[in-house]
């Protein structure tokens, strides 16, 4: 068949077509020797270095994070984990805190095992957490943070902590709970700035994606592990985050709205003991939420109930919205029970430790349910223990 010319007339489509190939060629030799050797023509060269489709959104999640540059990954956890492992060198030494998305603290467990020096720093007081890391900061090359940390959504003073950190150590932050509408942490020092784009960025529960924005420099360094290894997303994934990424300041100004009005709902109701949410004046870290916080705190809540561990389930049960399921960001209302679900894994203590109590629960709003219903939902359940609960 020999080569085949391309329909040039279609380059004027509106959406960019999903790019589903592996090779690009050249012309001719000098054309191939300009690009390769002199590195002047910067047109697709294979398909786990270039691709159409990476680029155009890759591009939109730069200007969302107001970074310089942006790479994406299949999932939220080969971001962290090949972000880690790009700067990764021997006597690395790397540091995170206690509460956090617990497949980050596994990665954190095995960078461990394979023989870095690694510190594990307590977030749930923020003068504790500048204390410690004050004692620290001479030794890390990298500092991690998940912020807002999951579950109990707590911040860290990243404008602060950049200042106490040694001029070369990198503030690498996971803002996948705040999402980039509503906070961005390259605005306040933060090197890097990594998203689980399954979240709120995608929204609808049918791609597993993650990206890296941050400044130039280190996201070359991070590209040219992605170019080695190979931690590449499909061209079709990505062509579905950014037709819903066109949505995504809709989809997050209601989560923001419909957040605070059950917040508000569950910190009056008698039977909640305790309701973390950055909007409340009750969470710990609300003074710094307003610091760092645009245009609201989002669409996940987690509170406690006066209620026992089985009652709690079988409030959970009897709910007509919420899908029991471990997502956040959605089309649909997502509900769990930490301490059976997230966290069944851990021992009573290790759960106490992490503050993760029979009765916690973790819910996302859904933004195709209307507030009001999840309300009433959760008010009928409660209803039931009005009379019978643990005062
Ligand atoms: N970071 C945070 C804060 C998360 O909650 C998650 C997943 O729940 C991840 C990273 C991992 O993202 P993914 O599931 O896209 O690999």
């Amino acid at each position: 068949m020999g080569r085949v010319r391309k329909p040039e007339s279609y380059t004027n489509s509106i959406i960019t077509p999903i790019y589903q190939n592996t090779a690009y060629y050249y012309d001719d030799h000098k054309t191939y020797v300009k690009a390769l050797h002199e590195g002047s023509i910067t047109k697709g060269r294979y398909g786990r270095y270039h691709n159409p489709n990476w680029e155009e959104v890759e591009g939109r999640l730069a200007q969302l994070d107001e970074a310089e540059d942006c790479l994406l990954f299949p999932s939220g956890m080969s971001a962290i984990y090949s972000t880690l492992m790009a700067f990764a060198k021997s006597q690395s030494c790397f540091a995170t805190t206690c509460y956090l998305y617990k497949n980050t603290r596994r990665v954190f467990d095995n960078l461990e095992k394979l023989g870095f020096k690694t510190f594990i720093l307590d977030n749930s007081d923020l003068s504790e957490l500048m204390i410690s890391l004050d004692q620290v900061s001479q030794d890390i090359n990298l500092l991690f943070l998940e912020i807002p940390s999951n579950p109990h959504l707590y911040l860290a003073d990243i404008e602060k902590i950049k200042k106490l950190l040694e001029p070369d150590t990198l503030l690498v932050v996971d803002s996948t709970f705040a999402s980039p509408y509503n906070f961005k942490p390259c605005l306040w020092g933060a090197d890097l700035v990594i998203h689980s784009c399954t979240k709120y960025l995608n929204g609808h529960a049918d791609v597993v994606l993650g990206s890296v924005a941050g400044k130039k420099e280190a996201i070359d360094k991070i590209r040219n592990f992605r170019n080695i290894n190979g931690v590449i997303p499909s061209p079709r994934d990505v062509f579905t985050l950014g037709q819903h990424l066109k949505t995504f300041k809709l989809r997050m100004e209601s989560l923001n709205a419909s957040g605070q009005k059950l917040t508000e709902f569950l910190n009056t109701h008698p039977l909640v003991s305790k309701v973390y949410y950055l909007g409340l004046d009750s969470h710990p870290h609300r003074e710094l939420s307003k610091k760092y916080f645009t245009n609201g705190y989002g669409g996940v809540v987690t509170f406690e109930l006066k209620l026992s561990k089985r009652e709690t389930s079988e409030l959970i049960d009897n709910l007509k919205i919420p899908y029991i399921a471990s997502n956040f960001g959605s089309a649909e209302t997502y509900i769990e029970q930490l301490a059976p679900f997230t966290y069944y894994y851990l021992s009573e203590e290790d759960r106490k430790s992490l503050n993760i109590t029979d009765s916690l629960i973790r819910l996302s709003i859904g933004f195709n349910d209307p507030v009001d219903s999840i309300i009433d939902d959760i008010d009928c359940s409660l209803a039931r223990y009005m009379a019978t609960a643990i005062h």
